[in-house]
């Protein structure tokens, strides 16, 4: 199924003029996203939890913080920008008696409602703006005149403009400028959460540990595995980023190319395809949801560890004598 990818000539603002905005959290996500509305035109507030460690930052940036059930109590729109697995204590027990009837709830990733972590009140609208990419990227897109792909899906429609909503959203936040395509909560939530363990967080450094390990098990230099298995990661990336992995061949040499069809099929084997099969299933089951929340419960037991073990690995160290060499330049 495709759909249309939309812009700002298809977005009616209007849908957010004069409604105030309240952005839950600023991390990542929240500190762009406040700022982009801002530069927009649209009323902003930010909601902190008392004692938040990014209340600084906000303030540098010229808002004033309220807190959490005060900003979203003057809210027409309240955009939850904490952890997705802080979302649902956060919203079930705190923000939905605050929310004023009618509002409308917006998300950056559809977890908490896809796996009915959260089941908002019958009267609120329910959006998905997500845009694709880090905060960072989300607002130097911004300032430079650009924006960022994003999704945008709406999970429950009360006003019947909730769909008009999320567009208007979208464009403020700079994202009509590249482009708006429509999908589900559904989509987004489960594409996301496979791609993050099947393909890219998950199995592409896990890739270029295991080829750092086989050329330094072989005797190699560290720092010659560091720059073969590691930093041409960005060189790829940028290349298929844009040309597509086809139009990527043209750019490398022969001998690459060639050694690109003979490293084919050996790694991502049919019995790695039938592995990705099973994290979806996981991901669509709800299992795997199931053991973040578990872990986040427990204190991230389990995160903690796999921080600690990519901490450890031989790789880190030659990477930050190299990272360091690249600064004193
Ligand atoms: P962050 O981890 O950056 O969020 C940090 C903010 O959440 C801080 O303001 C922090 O408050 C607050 N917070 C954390 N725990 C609590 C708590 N228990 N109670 C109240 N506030 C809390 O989140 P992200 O921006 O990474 O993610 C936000 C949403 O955006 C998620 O749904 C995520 O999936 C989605 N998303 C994220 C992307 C990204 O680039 N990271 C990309 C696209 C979507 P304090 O300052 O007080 O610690
Ligand atoms: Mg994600």
């Amino acid at each position: 199924m495709t759909n249309p990818i939309l812009t700002d000539a298809d977005i009616d603002t209007s849908a957010i003029r004069g409604k105030p905005v309240a952005i839950i959290g600023y991390g990542n996500q929240g500190r762009a996203q406040a700022l982009n509305l801002r530069d927009s035109g649209v009323d902003v507030t930010v909601g902190l939890r008392s004692g938040s460690a990014s209340e600084a930052a906000a303030r540098t940036d010229g808002f004033e913080p309220l807190p959490m059930t005060e900003a979203a109590a003057r809210a027409d729109i309240v955009i939850l920008l904490v952890p997705d697995e802080v979302q649902p204590e956060l919203w079930n027990e705190t923000l939905s008696g605050a929310a004023r009837k009618g509002a409308t709830i917006g998300f950056a990733h559809g977890l908490a409602i896809h796996y009915g972590l959260i089941e908002p009140r019958a009267d609120l609208d329910v959006i998905l703006v997500a845009p694709k990419g880090p905060g960072k990227a989300l607002r130097a897109d911004y300032e430079r005149g650009s924006g960022l792909i994003s999704l945008v899906a709406v999970a429950q429609d009360a006003s019947g403009t909730a769909r008009a909503t999320a567009l208007a959203y979208a464009g403020a936040l700079g994202c009509g400028r590249a482009g708006i395509l429509e999908t589900s909560f559904q989509q987004e939530t489960e594409a996301d959460l496979f791609n993050e363990q099947g393909v890219l967080w998950g199995v592409i450094p896990e890739l270029i540990e295991a080829g750092f390990d086989t050329l330094v098990d072989a005797g190699f230099a560290p720092e010659i595995a560091y720059f073969e298995c590691l930093t041409e990661v960005k060189l790829l990336a940028d290349l298929i980023y844009e040309r597509g992995i086809a139009g990527m061949r043209g750019a490398i040499s022969n001998t690459a190319e060639f050694g690109a069809a003979e490293g084919s099929g050996r790694i991502v084997t049919a019995e790695a395809r039938a592995e990705m099969k099973r994290i979806l299933a996981e991901v669509q089951d709800g299992s795997f949801v199931r053991r973040l929340m578990a872990d986040a419960r427990a204190g991230y037991p389990a995160l903690r560890a796999s921080r600690a073990r990519a901490a450890a690995h031989p790789v880190e160290a030659v990477a930050a004598r190299m990272r360091a060499l690249k600064s004193k330049r």
